[in-house]
């Protein structure tokens, strides 16, 4: 039998307990930053408008990230498709040499998740190098800004991109405007930046102790690209200028150290998987 007294005493601890799960919350997010591939420019004209990288060759780290919460796993990015691992030296495409060394799945099974475990899918935009595995992720919520949606399900890009991405089509789908809060409590955010696609978008995670970090999807595709205001010639210009004006206000509000995810330097200095920040 138990007393009154006794089971006050309980409930007040379970009380107590969940009280200080909620206000720890933050403490408990940790991003990982995994290898899904490298990305090879053998000629980097096509990275400016007015000639300032004519014949540079670059290499470029191609990252997925894994943002754990509380109330979800959510991830940001895909990577090139899990396939290219098994060739001996992945695909060209133009001046764009797509490698893999090692498997998303493979990385995330590292952590005993498989993709059905994943809550929250979301991409930067739509790009095979960034939708690869999206396909995999079907039973995830899929949040994505409406206008990369209406894009992406249009008949160019689905002529052009679509097999790695066609199965989300069917995915409980949260669509998004300005932004998107993604565990209700401003801890992670993702952000419209459109001009490289018509709702590219980047992510802003609030960490307690690395602080507030930003992940740039492809608003940048390297850090000269950042100092000297070159854009890729496909984006749409305007756009993309108005984006990283609003980027760079985001950055200074926040304090927020920028992860530029094509940008080898930056995904070096990145805890090496399965470590994390948090
Ligand atoms: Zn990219």
């Amino acid at each position: 039998m138990i007393s009154t007294k006794s089971l006050i005493t309980t409930l007040s601890l379970i009380l107590s307990i969940l009280w200080a799960n909620k206000a720890s919350s933050h403490s408990d997010i940790k991003l990982y930053a995994m290898d899904c591939g490298t990305l090879d420019v053998s000629d980097m004209s096509s990275l400016a408008s007015e000639g300032q990288f004519d014949g540079q060759k670059t290499k470029m780290v191609n990252p997925c990230f894994l943002i754990r919460h509380p109330k979800g796993d959510l991830l940001w990015d895909t990577g090139h498709i899990d396939s290219m691992a098994d060739t001996s030296d992945g695909e060209v495409n133009g001046v764009w040499h797509s490698k893999m060394n090692i498997k998303l799945i493979t990385q995330l099974n590292l952590l005993a998740i498989t993709p059905k475990d994943i809550e929250y899918l979301s991409l930067s935009h739509i790009h095979p190098d960034h939708s690869g595995n999206a396909n995999k992720f079907v039973e995830s919520t899929f949040i994505v800004n409406e206008l990369e949606h209406k894009y992406m399900f249009s008949e160019p890009a689905k002529s052009m991109f679509g097999d790695y991405y066609s199965a989300l089509k069917n995915s409980k789908t949260i669509l998004f405007n300005a932004e998107h809060d993604v565990f209700n409590d401003s801890s992670v955010i993702i952000k419209s930046m459109p001009g490289h696609t018509p709702g590219s978008s980047v992510l802003l995670v609030r960490l307690v102790k690395a602080g507030n970090v930003i992940l740039t999807g492809d608003l940048y595709l390297h850090a000269r690209g950042r100092e000297l205001g070159t854009m890729l010639q496909h984006n749409d210009q305007e756009l993309t200028t108005v984006s990283r004006s609003n980027f760079e206000s985001v950055v200074n509000k926040e304090n927020a150290q920028v992860i530029i995810q094509h940008e080898k330097h930056d995904f070096e200095r990145l805890p090496k998987f399965p470590q994390f920040l948090d």
